[in-house]
C-alpha cells in the first residue's frame, strides 16, 4: 500500500487535474456524445456524407470513450457521497465540481488524477481532426500505423489498444526515416515531414540546400532535389 504522502498532489499538479475535470465533463463529454448521435463531424466542414457511405471509425469508438469518462465521474462522485454513485454523469461532475477541496485533497486524489490523464488524452485524440494528428510511428507490436497529437506522451494503438511511450516510439520512426526519400521542392520536403509532426520551413531547407547542410541530390527538373528524410530529421533535431 502506498503511503498517504504518495497520494498528495502538489499545487501545479493539482491546478492541472482541476483543469482536467472541468474539460472532461464541460467540453469532451457533450462532444463525445453528439459525435455519437452522428451530431457532429470532426474536422472541417463543408463535406456532407452522402447516404449509404461507411460511418466515420471515430463513431464506434465514441460509447467506449464515454463509458469509461463517466464511469470516471461516478466513481469520484461516489467518493464524495455513496448516494452520488447513482448519479448520472452531468449530475455527477456537478457534485465533484462543488466540492473541490473533497476532490483534491482525497487520500485516492493522485491515483484519481492519473486515471484522469489517461481518459482524457484519449478522448482528447478521439476529438482532435484528422489533418491535425501526426505520425507518431509504428506500433511494435502489430506494425500498425500510431498517430496521436503532436505533444502527447503516449500513444494508444488503435489496432492492438497497446499503449505506448510516444519519445520511445518516435526514435524508433526518426531511425526508420532514413530509409524513406521523397522527389520534391523544400516546399514538399517541409510538408512530407510536417506529417510527422516535424516543423521546418521551406526557406530553411533551401538555405541548408544553399549551405551545403543537406546532402540532397538535384534532379533534372529546376528546384527539385530527392531528399532523405531520415538527413532532415536529424538536421531539424540540431536546430532545436
Ligand atoms: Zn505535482
Ligand atoms: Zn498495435
Amino acid at each position: 500500500m502506498k503511503p498517504v504522502s504518495a497520494n498528495l498532489l502538489c499545487a501545479s499538479c493539482r491546478e492541472d487535474y482541476w483543469t482536467l475535470i472541468r474539460q472532461l465533463g464541460h467540453v469532451q463529454l457533450p462532444a463525445l456524445r453528439s459525435i455519437m448521435l452522428r451530431q457532429a463531424h470532426i474536422g472541417p466542414t463543408g463535406h456532407t456524407p452522402s447516404k449509404g457511405n461507411a460511418p466515420m471509425p471515430i463513431d464506434t469508438r465514441a460509447q467506449d470513450l464515454i463509458t469509461d469518462s463517466e464511469a470516471w465521474l461516478a466513481e469520484q462522485a461516489g467518493k464524495i457521497r455513496a448516494a452520488y454513485a447513482g448519479y448520472d454523469w452531468r449530475k455527477a461532475w456537478y457534485a465533484i465540481i462543488s466540492n473541490r477541496h473533497t476532490i483534491l485533497t482525497m487520500s485516492t486524489a493522485a491515483d484519481d488524477y492519473a486515471s484522469l490523464q489517461h481518459i482524457v488524452r484519449r478522448n482528447e485524440q478521439a476529438l482532435t481532426p484528422e489533418d491535425e494528428l501526426i505520425i507518431i510511428g509504428t506500433c511494435p507490436k502489430c506494425d500498425s500505423m500510431l498517430t496521436g497529437t503532436p505533444d502527447a506522451e503516449t500513444v494508444t494503438c488503435q489496432h492492438c489498444r497497446t499503449e505506448w511511450p510516444a519519445p520511445a516510439i518516435k526514435a524508433a520512426r526518426d531511425e526508420r526515416l532514413w530509409q524513406v526519400q521523397i522527389t520534391g521542392t523544400p516546399s514538399d520536403a517541409a510538408k512530407e515531414l510536417k506529417r510527422y509532426g516535424l516543423t521546418v520551413s521551406r526557406n530553411l531547407v533551401s538555405q541548408w540546400l544553399r549551405r551545403g547542410k543537406l546532402h540532397a541530390t538535384p534532379t533534372n527538373t529546376k528546384n527539385q532535389y530527392v531528399f532523405n528524410l531520415g538527413e532532415l530529421a536529424a538536421l531539424l533535431d540540431c536546430h532545436r
